[in-house]
């Protein structure tokens, strides 16, 4: 498991580290639990994402089709925040701003935890949403999947 394991090393070491890890896994076979708040990193280095709020999963795919498809509002917000490598990127990128506080994960809120930020919440946002699918190998917890 590597917990944030890059996130405090500068740019060429962080490079460098990603690297020995992938030369790694080909070696031995290594399957990573690889925790990063950084996408860019978890695009490089995963075969599959699994976004979390509030320490609920909240969405599973392929890392192609979660970075092709992005189905959770939260993983929409949290791509939107990434810097844009592409000046096509650059003039396309929209950020979203969320608002409100984070929640304690102590006492989350009831139905889905993601309801009090949302900018698509309903009243139904009250009940927790189930998983729906959002293309083969990829499935999401929202209503507006339903
Ligand atoms: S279930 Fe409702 S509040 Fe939760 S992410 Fe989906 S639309 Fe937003």
């Amino acid at each position: 498991m590597c917990d944030e394991a890059v996130s405090a090393l500068d740019v060429s070491i962080q490079a460098q580290i990603i690297n020995l890890l992938k030369d790694l896994q080909d070696e031995l076979k290594l399957t990573y639990l690889f925790i990063s708040h950084d996408l860019n990193i978890v695009h490089f280095i995963s075969d599959e994402i699994l976004v979390m709020y509030l320490g609920q999963i909240v969405e599973r795919g392929t890392m192609e089709s979660v970075y092709r498809n992005r189905a959770h509002p939260y993983t929409q917000a949290l791509f939107s925040a990434t810097p844009a490598f592409t000046a096509e990127e650059k003039r396309n990128k929209q950020r979203i701003l969320l608002e409100g506080d984070v929640p304690s994960p102590v006492d989350p809120p009831a139905g889905c935890r993601f309801c009090g930020r949302c900018p698509y919440a309903t009243a139904k946002c009250a009940e927790e949403p189930q998983w729906y699918e959002v293309e083969e190998n990829h499935i999401v917890k929202c209503h507006l999947f339903a």
